[in-house]
């Protein structure tokens, strides 16, 4: 049975960036969208120990927080060779400056010796509501690393992953391409089903 779409709805990020995304992203549903920055939620720590749970911590706690049904995201690169590091750490391995060049460097020394460089960008969409009612939707693109990093654009892995059927990496990609295909579009093509 579809599911009901909210007429307000919060967004539990403080990325203004990733906001006006999802707010593109879910055009279509119609409604109100605020981000938890706009209402003045804390973040709460991520402290969950898969993707799923960290979506879920994030979009329990801005309900306690706001009252209204919420849409969290958590998100990050699955290395195969190295038991899916850095995944729910993919922000942490870049330190508090986020420096992913030295992130990127970090997943290449771990690699050192192996010939397996499957990968994989995983996005967990979590949605809940007042009551505890919640839902999760889960996108992921299969691909290679490529190492020295290339391409400028995108951010974060991209410039060492290249998409399974393609041969630039997400940091070569025209935007509009890496979105349209991406483990982000592939989990809010799953939400925006599961409200049709
Ligand atoms: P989150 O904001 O906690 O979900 O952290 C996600 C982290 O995963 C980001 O800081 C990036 O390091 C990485 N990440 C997630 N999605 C992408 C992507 O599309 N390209 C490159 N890196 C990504």
């Amino acid at each position: 049975m579809a599911l009901t779409w909210p007429d307000r709805l919060v967004i539990a990020s403080h990325n203004e960036g990733k906001v006006a995304e999802i707010r593109e992203l879910l055009a279509t549903l119609g409604g109100d969208v605020v981000s938890a920055a706009e209402l003045g939620l804390d973040e709460p720590e991520e402290t969950g120990d898969s993707f799923v749970a960290n979506a879920l911590l994030k979009a329990h706690a801005a309900v306690e927080g706001a009252g209204l049904p919420v849409l969290a995201d958590d998100s990050g690169l699955a290395v195969e060779a190295l038991g899916g590091a850095p995944g729910i750490r993919s922000a942490r391995w870049a330190g508090p400056d986020r420096d992913f060049d030295a992130a990127m460097a970090r997943v290449e020394r771990e690699l050192a010796g192996q010939t397996n460089r499957r990968a994989a960008f995983v996005c967990v969409l979590a949605m809940a509501w007042p009551g505890g009612e919640a839902r999760t939707f889960e996108g992921r693109i299969e691909g290679e690393l490529t190492f020295p990093p290339r391409g400028g654009r995108g951010f974060g892995y991209d410039p060492i992953f290249i998409p399974d059927g393609y041969a630039m990496t997400f940091g070569e990609m025209d935007p509009a391409e890496k979105t349209a295909i991406s483990h982000r579009a592939v989990a809010f093509a799953k939400l925006v089903a599961a409200f049709a």
